[in-house]
């Protein structure tokens, strides 16, 4: 008991430490150690080179991820992968050791995921919708919705200080319209930083060069040079901008600013977790609008 007392006065000065650089502290969640990067590394880059804290959390380890390989030998390879991809973009990224394609909403991934986002002091959590048609993904999604009270509750996982103030919990985009479809609350456009967040993936080879290429039936089209496979990259990841999204940007840009932009992330604010007015969510994402 004293133990836990103890830790938990240090984990508090060591919040209260974090917080005291005014800066916003974003944790984003996937199921693999590639999924943040695919839905947020150009928002993040953004908030990081703002000077805010950004974190990304990997739920599984990616050990199921291959066509070849696999086990403790490719968890290994995408946790190297996913720390370089964050270095890449000025974050920090976190592989939980859950093993790939068997991820479940247990109470015990549920407290590993209340205890980042406390230890993370987060103003802002993201995560995938629970509608999905991967069952990871989906679970991360339903993981972190079921965090998104409990990080309040000092009884729950008590090791752990609680947040005094809930997070805005935010989903990352996606294209699945049943039972509804995503709803762009906050666009961002990252065309000045397209280029970061593919430097980001291309830090991810296992994946981008060889899984999803393979499993996707395109292993062939990956052209074999650094520079050249590089472009195919960016090429497959400019997936366009839909009515929805556009009218998202024009909300936030204005028209004329948001009829240029060519590639934006999306965010759609989560019910469970503190409800931002407008006038927060232009203070919890300060690069809108610029
Ligand atoms: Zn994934």
């Amino acid at each position: 008991m004293l133990k836990f007392t103890l830790l938990s006065l240090v984990c508090a000065a060591m919040l209260a430490a974090q917080d005291s650089d005014g800066k916003l502290r974003i944790i984003a969640f996937g199921a693999h150690p590639d999924d943040c990067d695919i839905r947020a590394a150009g928002t993040a880059a953004k908030f990081a080179a703002l000077g805010h804290h950004v974190k990304f959390v990997a739920v599984s380890n990616g050990d199921a991820g291959h066509q070849t390989e696999g086990g403790g030998a490719l968890a290994k390879r995408r946790r190297a992968e996913a720390i370089e991809a964050g270095r890449r973009i000025g974050v920090t990224y976190e592989v939980l050791d859950n093993h790939d394609g068997e991820l479940l909403p247990t109470v015990d991934v549920r407290q590993q995921i209340i205890r980042r986002i406390r230890q993370w002091n987060a103003d802002i959590v993201l995560a995938p919708r629970p509608n999905d048609y991967h069952p990871d993904h989906r679970y991360t999604g339903v993981l972190v919705q079921d965090a998104a009270y409990m990080v309040v509750v000092p009884n729950i996982c008590p090791d752990t200080p609680p947040l005094r103030k809930n997070p805005v919990f935010l989903y990352f985009e996606d294209g699945f319209q049943r039972p509804n479809p995503f709803r762009p609350d906050v666009s961002v456009s990252i065309d000045d930083v397209f280029d970061k967040k593919i430097s980001a993936l291309d830090a991810h080879v296992s994946q981008v060069y060889e899984w999803l290429p393979w499993v996707d039936g395109l292993f062939d089209q990956v052209p074999k040079g650094h520079a050249e496979r590089r472009q195919w990259l960016a090429s497959q990841r400019e997936p366009g901008i839909g009515p929805a999204v556009r009218k998202a940007l024009e909300k936030w840009y204005g028209r004329d600013k948001a009829a240029r932009v060519k590639v934006a992330e999306s965010f759609e604010v989560c019910e469970y977790g503190r409800q931002p007015s407008e006038d927060d969510l232009r203070r919890l994402f300060p690069m809108l609008g610029k």
